[in-house]
């Protein structure tokens, strides 16, 4: 597996002083107290041994009744994984369903994470494009023709890493329709949910394919808790004790006391989601605003919490910029080429530094890329 660009300017980033860090991908906030403080009171009370391999089950009926208010459809507990963080939700659904030689469509630009889990399951990543003059949004036509006999699953990501895509409703919809002619799975990752600005999510799940579709989400974004690694997954019925049993020889299960926090941060209430929301809507509309007449912002992110800036005019590829960027400027930001061969001309920058951080390195960030 190729080593990851984002590693590789995380580490030269280390090494330097007064760096402004554009590459971080998790909420700039510590969890909620509520939470934590449910953690520590499990740990006292000796919630400290495995849980069972799909998770506890009130956490798994916390997340099926989730899902069920948020898809408006009854969701069993029984389709229902906990995983460790929505990697894990992830790699259980991509090796559930994959085979060796099988091809699995994964996005371009798309988290570097997806190839990485297909190359371990022996199955062929095909990268299908996002281009920004359709809003980082799919091309039917390309879904279409690069689906073969081999083609197993499909590989959704919305809200979008990098591109703050949101895909709408009649897209999810004709992306579903096309797996159930053709009678592929789809795998959706959807762990940026709860991180929209403009449009609304739409989940896999809600649109009436549960024999196919894998939905993957978690805490780590929602409740700024990427550190506990909480994630869960739902599934076609048939295939959960499949996902369910792969968690064995990985990583057992989610950890207990994790877990346990997991509970809390659901029945907590939205509040502390949506003003993390709230604050990373802010940050984009002031990245909105600094880059919007350079024409260099790649497109409007209406969700998560990423921007892609063009880079194309320097002539640079997009590590070399990064790792010049960082030299010359102490900004870091992530090369484009981590999220695959067609996004070479971009970088990411994320909304997760302070507001007055970001407005620097977003400044510094053009003025580099204008005068290269
Ligand atoms: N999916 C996407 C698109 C992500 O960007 C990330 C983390 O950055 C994840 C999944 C992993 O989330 P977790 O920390 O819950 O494993």
């Amino acid at each position: 597996m190729p080593r990851s660009a984002i590693r590789e300017i995380m580490s030269l980033a280390a090494k330097k002083q007064h760096v402004i860090h554009l590459e971080v991908g998790e909420p700039d906030a510590p969890t909620p107290p509520h939470i934590i403080e449910s953690a520590a009171r499990a740990a006292r009370e000796g919630w400290t041994g495995y849980a069972p391999n799909a998770g506890l089950p009130a956490l798994r009926q916390a997340v099926a009744r989730r899902v069920s208010g948020r898809w408006a459809t009854q969701v069993a507990e029984s389709r229902v994984v906990i995983t460790t963080g929505a990697i894990g939700g992830l790699y259980s659904a991509l090796m559930a369903v994959l085979d060796p030689a099988d091809e699995v469509l994964i996005p371009d630009p798309g988290w570097p994470n997806y190839e990485a889990i297909a190359h371990l399951a022996g199955a062929r990543p095909v990268r299908y494009g996002l281009a920004a003059a359709r809003g980082f949004l799919p091309d039917m036509a390309e879904i279409r023709r690069l689906t073969t006999p081999r083609t197993k699953a499909l590989l959704l990501n919305t809200p979008a890493n990098p591109t703050g895509a949101v895909f709408p409703g009649e897209v999810m919809r004709a992306l579903i329709e096309h797996a159930r002619a053709t009678g592929l799975y789809v795998v959706s990752d959807e762990v940026y949910e709860d991180m929209v600005f403009e449009g609304a999510h739409v989940s896999a799940g809600s649109l009436d394919a549960a024999d196919r579709v894998f939905v993957v989400s978690g805490a780590s974004k929602s409740f700024a808790m990427t550190g506990w690694r909480l994630g869960w997954l739902v599934c076609p019925e048939p295939l959960a004790a499949v996902a369910t049993a792969l968690q064995e020889p990985v990583t057992s299960c989610a950890s207990t006391i994790t877990q346990k926090a997991g509970e809390a941060a659901l029945a907590g209430g939205d509040e502390c989601v949506r003003a993390f929301c709230a604050r990373f809507r802010r940050r984009r509309d002031m990245v909105v605003e600094l880059l919007g007449a350079s024409g260099l912002l790649a497109c409007v992110p209406a969700g998560a919490f990423y921007a892609l800036v063009d880079i194309a005019r320097t002539g640079l590829d997009s590590l070399t910029f990064c790792k010049r960027l960082l030299e010359e400027t102490s900004v870091a930001a992530v090369p484009g080429i981590t999220f695959g061969p067609a996004s070479d001309r971009y970088v990411r920058i994320a909304f997760t530094a302070s507001d007055e951080d970001l407005r620097t390195g977003v400044t510094r960030l053009m003025q580099y890329v204008q005068r290269t």
